[in-house]
């Protein structure tokens, strides 16, 4: 058995009903912890679990973040980006082949340069390419008469200076042969419209004037507004100048240029120079991540963004919860175990100051209090005496009946002392069958007349042992507290009373 183990065995071995002994001062603190061992144990192992919990609650908060991260970054952004990509190929990038197939078409040339004479041919064409292609418009401006034509007839003229037509000059100066510009239609100018501006040549290489198709962004729109409502990421294009050129519902950011974005504009240089690449920016103590694609048909960069916050809150309540939960188990964890050290504290002390068999005081502790007791008579000096008492031929009642009869009788014997002790007063087991008696506040005359009680008390009550009654009886040496006592001289001759007692015929009293 282990050492705890024994000690706990013989702390349920305490007698049922003994009274609690006084605490004994300086017992507490050789017999266990002591109230701050115990404090200190509870406080690290607070910090240790609280530790714990933190590391593993914050690192697997971490891990997390790092993986949604990783997935915005490397799957849903790019994936949204090819989605829309796709999307756009097929309703963008057919009227860009549809407007190159009209400026190469060697009607138009002809037309020209006979003189735009025919107008219903030209109307003709139009609408037919209309009609067949699906457009929502389709146009031919002439560089020699600058008229407009589309499949309704002659429109207007376009004019130089004219912020309108603007588009007009620009396409037909263009390096490149086509370029896409999203503007209201001449026609019905509340509808935003995609155009291909085609530059149409003649024979000999020179700008005649400039052909396409318009369409309405609408399902572009409404792709990129799919986008940003289902999934929460910010889906718009720019152009080579940073413009942001066309977007769902509701824009993204606040302005229209990506350069005045705050974060945003630290990088547009970066992000303009390049075809594709993810990026990380701050507006507003948001971060977004960033996705971006060029897309050479319409020379268009494509923003696919998503605010990494807003996918970071589900994790971040987990957290919350992971925190409160473990502050929870820490706290509950510190106060059982307070409880707990608390109630086995008590019990070892209990334990390292009581006599098993009969509950009272051990001579360890009862040597401790004596000291105790010897100053405090000293200084208050009032009068006060120590009984010892030995039960009388108690080997042949061993002998007799047996070790654990034996056992009984000082059992019995220790109660019938303890029921007759007042508040103030002290017994102990001093030794096998020897009790120590301190009576405070007695004079001598007192103290023989309470030994002489409890020696009748004892002597008149038998015990049934083995189906016989059995009487033990006691003899008790009384001595009174000298002002220069020490304990050793006041049991010395508490001692010798009782050597008297026991040499005068024993079950008696003798005074020192
Ligand atoms: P006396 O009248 O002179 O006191 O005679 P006695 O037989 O009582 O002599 P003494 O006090 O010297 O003997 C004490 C005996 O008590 C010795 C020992 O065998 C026995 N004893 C001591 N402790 C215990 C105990 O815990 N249980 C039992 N059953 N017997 C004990
Ligand atoms: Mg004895
Ligand atoms: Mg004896």
């Amino acid at each position: 058995m282990s050492e705890t183990m024994k000690m706990q065995a013989e702390a349920g071995a305490v007698p049922a009903g003994s009274k609690p002994v006084a605490a004994v001062p300086g017992i507490e603190v050789k017999a266990s912890l002591g109230v701050t061992g115990r404090r200190r144990l509870v406080v690290m192992l607070g910090l240790l679990l609280a530790l714990g919990f933190l590391a593993n609650t914050l690192l697997s908060y971490s891990v997390s973040k790092r993986e949604i991260h990783r997935s915005i970054v490397e799957n849903e952004l790019p994936l949204t980006s090819d989605t829309i990509y796709s999307e756009i190929q097929k309703d963008l990038i057919r009227p860009v082949f549809v407007s190159s197939v009209m400026a190469g078409d060697t009607f138009v040339r002809d037309w020209v340069l006979q003189g735009e004479r025919d107008v219903p041919a030209m109307t003709k064409f139009l609408g037919e390419i209309r009609t067949r292609y699906g457009t929502f418009t389709s146009f031919f401006v002439s560089e020699a008469t600058r008229n407009y034509y589309h499949p309704e007839g002659l429109l207007r003229r376009v004019e130089q200076g004219s912020e309108r037509d603007a588009w007009y000059f620009r396409s037909r100066d263009l390096d490149a042969p086509y370029e896409i510009n999203v503007d209201a239609d001449t026609a019905s100018p509340d509808t935003l419209t995609v155009f291909v501006n085609y530059r149409v040549f003649d024979y000999a290489g020179k700008t005649v004037g400039v052909t396409g198709v318009g369409l309405t962004v609408d399902t572009v729109r409404r792709l990129l507004s799919g986008y940003q409502q289902r999934y929460h990421r910010g889906v718009y294009f720019v152009d080579r100048s940073g413009n942001i050129v066309l977007y769902g519902d509701q824009p993204s950011h606040g302005s229209r240029q990506i350069g005045d974005v705050e974060g945003l504009g630290d990088i547009a240089h970066e992000v303009l120079a390049r075809d594709s690449g993810s990026y990380q920016y701050r507006e507003r103590g948001k971060d977004y991540l960033l996705n971006v694609r060029y897309v050479p048909e319409l020379d268009w960069y494509l923003f696919v963004e998503k605010v990494e916050n807003e996918a970071l809150a589900d994790i971040r309540r987990t957290l919350y919860i992971n925190l409160v939960i473990c502050a929870l188990v820490t706290v509950a964890v510190l106060w059982l175990s307070s409880l707990t050290l608390g109630r086995y504290q008590r019990r070892l002390e209990q334990m390292a100051t009581t006599d098993r068999l009969t509950g009272l005081l051990n001579r360890h502790a009862f040597e401790i209090m004596l000291e105790h007791a010897v100053a405090e008579v000293q200084r208050s000096r009032r009068p006060s005496a120590v009984l010892l008492i030995d039960i009388d031929h108690f080997k042949s009642l061993n002998d007799r009946h047996g070790h654990l009869a034996g056992d009984r009788m000082i059992e019995h014997v220790g109660a019938l002392i303890r029921s007759g002790l007042r508040a103030s007063d002290m017994a102990c087991r001093w030794g096998g069958e020897e009790f120590l008696v301190v009576l405070k506040d007695c004079a001598a005359d007192d103290a023989r007349q309470r030994a002489e009680t409890l020696r009748a008390l004892i002597g008149a009550s038998p015990l049934t042992l083995g189906g016989s009654a059995v009487t033990a009886t006691v003899s008790v040496g009384v001595t009174a507290f000298a002002t220069d006592d020490t304990p050793v001289r006041l049991v010395d001759r508490a001692d010798q009373a009782l050597y008297a007692a026991k040499g005068a015929g024993r079950d008696r009293v003798a005074m020192a």
